[in-house]
C-alpha cells in the first residue's frame, strides 16, 4: 500500500467528517497492515484528535497495541478480526480468540479513551456492560457497533440507553466489498446467511 497516498485521501475525508460534524473510523484489513494503518493513524489524530481505528482481538499483538491506544480521546473499535492469519500472528481457537476480546474490553473499559465495542456476540456485550458497570462508566462514554441487518433486535435494545453505531457498506463498490469479504474466510459466509435466516 502507499502509504502517503492513503493518508492524503484519509485527510480528505477527515477535512469533510469535521465540517459535516462527523468522526471517521479506519478499518483494520489483514495483519501486514497494522503498522502502516497505526501509521497513517498516529499522523491522522495530530490534526484531528477524534479519528477512530479497528483493532482485532485475534492478533497476538493487540495488547500491545491497545495499551497504546487507551489514552485520553482515543476511539478503539475492538473486533475479533474477519481474516484468515497464520497462527504465527494470530489465536486460532474461538475461546482463545474470546479471551483475547475480553482482555481488550478490560484495557480499553479501564482507559480514559472511548471503546467500541464491535461485536454481535451476547457474551462479549454482556462482559462489555458489565465491565463498564464495574469502572464507573455513563453510558456516553463508550458505544456499541454492529453490521446493518444483523441482530436488529438487540441494535434497538442497545440503543435505548447507549450509542448503538450500525455499519452500511454503501455508494457503487459495495458489491465488491461485500464479495472480498466473503472470499476472505469461509465463516464470514456462515456469519452472513446465519443472519439472514435469523431475521
Ligand atoms: C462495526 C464493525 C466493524 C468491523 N470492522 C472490522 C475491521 O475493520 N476489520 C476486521 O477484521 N473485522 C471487522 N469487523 C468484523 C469482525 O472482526 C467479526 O468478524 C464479526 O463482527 C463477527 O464477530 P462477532 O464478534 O460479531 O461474533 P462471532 O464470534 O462471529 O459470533 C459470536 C456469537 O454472536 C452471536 N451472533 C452472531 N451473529 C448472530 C446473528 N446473526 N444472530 C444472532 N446471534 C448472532 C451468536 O451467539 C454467536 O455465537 C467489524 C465488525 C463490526 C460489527
Amino acid at each position: 500500500m502507499d502509504e502517503r497516498l492513503a493518508l492524503d485521501n484519509a485527510r480528505e475525508i477527515c477535512l469533510a467528517a469535521s465540517r459535516a460534524g462527523m468522526t471517521v473510523t479506519l478499518d483494520m484489513e489483514d495483519h501486514t497492515t497494522v503498522d502502516s494503518t497505526l501509521g497513517v493513524l498516529r499522523e491522522l489524530r495530530d490534526d484531528f484528535p477524534w479519528v477512530g481505528v479497528a483493532i482485532q482481538s485475534m492478533l497476538r499483538r493487540t495488547e500491545g497495541d491497545l495499551r497504546d491506544l487507551v489514552g485520553e480521546g482515543s476511539r478503539v473499535r475492538l473486533v475479533k478480526g474477519a481474516y484468515a492469519e497464520p497462527s504465527s500472528v494470530a489465536f486460532h481457537g474461538r475461546h482463545e480468540v474470546d479471551r483475547a476480546y475480553v482482555r481488550g474490553l478490560k484495557l480499553l473499559m479501564a482507559g480514559d479513551g472511548r471503546p467500541m465495542v464491535g461485536s454481535h456476540d451476547p457474551r462479549m456485550i454482556d462482559i462489555a456492560l458489565a465491565l463498564a458497570a464495574e469502572h464507573h462508566r455513563k453510558p456516553d462514554s463508550y458505544e456499541f457497533q454492529m453490521l446493518y441487518g444483523i441482530r436488529a433486535a438487540e441494535q434497538r435494545r442497545l440503543a435505548a440507553d447507549h450509542t448503538m453505531r450500525v455499519y452500511v457498506p454503501y455508494g457503487a463498490d459495495w458489491y465488491g466489498y461485500f464479495m472480498r469479504r466473503l472470499a476472505e474466510r469461509p465463516a464470514n459466509l456462515v456469519f452472513f446467511l446465519r443472519s439472514f435466516v435469523s431475521r
